[in-house]
């Protein structure tokens, strides 16, 4: 199994007792974990992991308890101090542990809380990063996160914040006025707020949007939609989170870049979803 896989020679970190390595999972395909995660998963004595994180990658770490520590989005963060404390506690008994977060442990993940609680107790920390899900969900979905031909830029929001309240401290309108592509983070619960802001501060109602839940799973489902649809749709659907949403053109080169479902034996839908009318190597 996990064996038949060997690290390729070079000198790999050792996880050694009493520290903690606070390491991202990806979205969720295994396939995704990065070889510093593989290193760390090999040799942890605990793995105290999040809800998103699935539940395949734990077979990487057959020697290792495995603590569940899911938190449930928007819950106050007492919670979350019970977790950066436990973690303390297991490294001071002298564990080696692999703290794994859903995606990448800095992306609205709350791993910069953990790893300052951490450090702040004199645990010495690794930090590994992963794929987030704005990024490689989006892409398993087709979706390219930048494209030369539609932004120059991507602006990644959480939909709430530790109150479980869309953020007060976002500004809507600005966000509305200069983000060429929107990704938004724990966005499903309030859709259609989130919605009704960017239309009120003037993105079209017909501006393509996608929904992309459990991405890179084997439950992954996407939804295409517009700005002023998307949330009808999802009430109409049997979509739940984890979901990214996507607002922005983007979106549109799935009708090429579906490539799961090319794979399925699907035909691309539109060679040509800008209507730049030429290929796309004469650019
Ligand atoms: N640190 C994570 C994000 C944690 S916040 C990362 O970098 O990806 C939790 C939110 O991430 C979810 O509400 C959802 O918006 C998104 N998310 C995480 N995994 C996902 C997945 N497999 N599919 C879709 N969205 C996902």
């Amino acid at each position: 199994m996990t064996d038949s896989l060997p690290l390729p020679a070079g000198t790999w970190p050792t996880l050694e007792p009493g520290w903690v390595w606070l390491c991202g999972a990806g979205p969720g395909d295994p396939g995704l974990l990065t070889l510093h995660a593989i290193n760390g998963l090999r040799q942890a004595d605990v793995v105290i992991y999040d809800a998103l994180v699935q539940k395949a990658i734990l077979d990487w770490a057959p020697q290792a308890e495995h603590i569940y520590a899911g938190k449930r989005g928007g819950k106050p963060s007492a919670k979350q101090r019970d977790i950066s404390l436990r973690l303390v506690d297991l490294a001071r008994e002298g564990k080696k542990v692999l703290r794994l977060k859903g995606g990448d442990p800095f992306v609205f993940g709350r791993g910069g809380e953990e790893a300052q609680t951490l450090i702040q107790h004199g645990v010495p920390v690794r930090i590994i990063p992963g794929i987030s899900a704005g990024i490689g969900g989006l892409a398993y979905a087709g979706i390219p996160v930048t494209h030369r031909d539609v932004n120059q830029s991507v602006t990644f929001v959480t939909g709430h914040d530790q109150t479980g309240e869309t953020p007060s401290s976002l500004n809507w309108k600005a966000i509305a006025e200069g983000a060429q592509v929107l990704v938004i983070y724990m966005g499903m619960k309030h859709v259609e707020r989130i919605a009704n802001a960017l239309l009120d501060a003037g993105r079209p109602a017909d501006e393509p949007c996608a929904v992309v839940c459990s991405a890179t799973t084997p439950d992954q489902q996407v939804l295409e939609t517009t700005l002023g649809r998307m949330a009808a749709d999802i009430e109409g659907s049997n979509l739940e989170p984890p979901a990214i949403l996507c607002v922005g053109r983007s979106v549109l080169m799935r009708q090429v870049l579906d490539w799961q479902a090319l794979m399925q034996g699907a035909r691309p839908r539109n060679l040509d979803p800008l209507g730049r009318g030429r290929p796309a190597e004469n650019a």
